[in-house]
């Protein structure tokens, strides 16, 4: 007998017959001796839907009304997978995030938790009762209600299996663990037993939106037993995949793991900027002031006393950083401020690259061999990332999933 925290994404619970399916999993969990706590994500689609309808009021929502609306979703699937439960003799109890008492910063739309409370939860699990909890939401500590940002429902599990010391946090999705990279990309992917945190971390700050990375890094720091796995399988037919702290000495570790890419993205270049220093603090000083993140830099060579200077940033941040940077154009006598919003990131990823130099040159050969311009490069210990145009995205990552070996069979 064990405590599991168990969550359901969209997918799994986009019509009622799939809310009761998850009903009869957890029936079965339940007949296996153990206690549960659920969080469930909003019906698939419906997040993007409440994002739509603020659209049609207002281009610059209030964050806090924000928030008051994408929130809903949550609030409906917890209802209705109570329902489902009792209907199916199992005592259940659904609470939002500010009724369990996940208390965030205030940081609107993309809230960091602070603390939970788990007294209630406590509660109802010594009394017997399957706990159903909104994921993706919480509450500051003046009460308002609260969002994680994108895919947070993968957090609120994670935090909740953190309070609570739970054996295990099962994430079940639409797929049935972590693949070498998005299988519906390239069908060719291969499940993961295993992954590391640092490989997961990586692969998920770099656009593989299996888990929120903050899910991650709080299994990491918590040591949260975190598990990916298919809610359209039946119970117990698969392990998913499991992240790891250790890296499997057993095994010949690859080189490289997984490969990640991410759509989102936008390039600005100011062009012709004097080469002299405070410049790159003077370009990204005003774009941080406007609260946008910046990714990868580059800054060229100066030549003739006047350099170009590079970065890239969110897709959605895009005009709104072009404004900035045309508004302190004259400040930094800039001659030129051009963007890109139609390049893409692609990045190999794995611990084994530490011990095996070469990586970085194979993955430059294969794309040059495909003619792809590499338009941006970065890299860290466990990754090597490139800039390319979006239209080569599929490619990029077909050819260097085969390249690094990590095709089905081969
Ligand atoms: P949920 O709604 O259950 O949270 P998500 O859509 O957020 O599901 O995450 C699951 C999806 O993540 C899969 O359908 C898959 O297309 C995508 N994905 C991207 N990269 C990977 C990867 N490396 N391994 C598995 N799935 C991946
Ligand atoms: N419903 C939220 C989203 O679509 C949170 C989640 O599903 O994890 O991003
Ligand atoms: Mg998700």
């Amino acid at each position: 007998m064990a405590l599991i925290v168990q969550k359901y994404g969209g997918t799994s619970v986009g019509t009622t017959e799939r809310i009761r399916n998850v009903a009869k999993r957890v029936a079965k969990f339940r007949a296996m001796g153990h206690d549960l706590v659920i969080v469930v994500s909003a019906m698939s689609g419906e997040t993007n839907r409440l994002i739509g309808l603020t659209k049609e009021i207002t281009g610059s929502p209030a964050p806090r009304e924000m928030d008051v609306v994408i929130s809903t979703g949550e609030q409906v699937t917890i209802g209705l997978l109570s329902m489902a439960l009792e209907a199916e003799g199992i005592p259940a109890r659904s609470y939002t995030g500010g009724q369990v008492r996940i208390l965030t910063d205030s940081t609107h739309t993309k809230a960091r938790i602070l603390a939970i409370d788990e007294e209630n939860m406590r509660r109802d699990l010594n009394l017997g009762r399957v706990v159903v909890v909104a994921g993706f939401q919480g509450m500051d500590e003046h009460g308002n209600i609260t969002t994680l940002g994108r895919g947070g429902s993968d957090t609120t599990a994670v935090a909740l299996a953190a309070a609570l010391r739970a054996d295990e946090c099962q994430i079940y999705t639409d797929v049935d663990g972590v693949y070498t990279t998005d299988p519906r990309i390239v069908p060719e992917a291969r499940k993961l037993d295993r992954i590391t945190f640092e490989e997961m971390l990586e692969m998920a700050s770099l656009g593989s939106k299996v888990l929120q990375i903050r899910s991650v890094e709080f299994a990491g720091k918590y040591k949260v037993k975190l598990r990916v796995l298919s809610s359209f399988e039946e119970v117990g037919q698969s392990e998913g995949t499991l992240i790891t702290v250790e890296e499997d000495r057993n095994m010949e570790q690859p080189i490289i793991s997984g490969i990640a890419f991410n759509r989102d993205e936008a390039k600005l270049t100011v062009l012709g900027v004097p080469d002299r220093p405070g410049i790159a603090y003077q370009i990204l000083g005003p774009i941080a002031d406007a609260n946008i993140d910046v990714d990868m830099i580059i800054q060229n060579v100066g030549r003739d006393g006047t350099t170009d200077f590079s970065f890239t940033v969110n897709r959605s941040e895009f005009e709104k950083a072009k404004a900035v940077l045309e508004g302190v154009k004259s400040h930094i006598n800039a001659r030129e401020i051009v963007g890109d919003n139609k390049i893409c990131k692609v990045s190999a990823v794995g611990v084994g690259m530490r011990s095996h130099p070469g990586v970085a040159s194979q993955m430059f050969r294969t794309l040059a061999e495909e003619g792809i311009n590499i338009q941006m490069i970065s890299t860290s210990e466990i990754k090597i990332s490139v800039v390319v145009d979006e239209k080569y995205l599929e490619l990029a990552v077909r050819i260097l999933h085969r390249t690094f070996g990590l095709d089905q069979n081969a």
